[in-house]
């Protein structure tokens, strides 16, 4: 199997749950690693009208990231562990570096996620990691 390296990406969507649970599938199929990453939104951090300090914001958004990933960590078969990723920045550019960087050799994304079915095939997020991965993506869609 040449996928060895399975990078998912989640945010809090129930989309992300489907993409985590095939991920999972492939990673005992193929034996293979997996990680979560989790992307804080700068644009959220620094948004104004929130009225919180950055670093206040951070902090909340990161132990929410570790409960999420936490609740994902719960769904995986007992053999497969996960490693996890928190970056902040702009979601899609933090998926595909961290793809990079890892390095993954799969990513898989849902094709919506929080946004919600705005945009007709794929969401932005999931449209731009395709555009810039370094890697094969595996977009997953919501089950009909
Ligand atoms: P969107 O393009 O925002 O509709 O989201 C499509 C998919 O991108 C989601 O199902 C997730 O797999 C992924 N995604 C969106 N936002 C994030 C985020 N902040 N961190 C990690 N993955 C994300």
């Amino acid at each position: 199997m040449i996928f060895q390296k399975i990078l998912v990406a989640v945010d809090g969507a129930p989309i992300s749950a489907h993409a985590a649970d095939i991920a999972a599938e492939l990673v005992q199929l193929a034996g293979a690693e997996m990680a979560f990453v989790h992307v804080i939104d700068a644009e959220l951090v620094n948004a104004a009208d929130t009225g919180i300090q950055p670093d206040v914001f951070v902090a909340s958004a990161k132990e929410d990231a570790r409960k999420l990933i936490d609740d994902f960590r719960k769904r995986l078969p007992q053999q497969v562990a996960a490693l996890d990723f928190v970056p902040i920045g702009a979601p899609h550019t933090e998926i595909v570096n961290a793809a990079r960087d890892w390095p993954a050799d799969l990513i898989v994304i849902g094709s919506h996620g929080r946004g919600g079915i705005k945009r007709a095939l794929l969401g932005s997020v999931a449209e731009s990691v395709m555009r810039n991965a370094p890697c094969p993506v595996l977009v997953v869609r919501a089950k009909t």
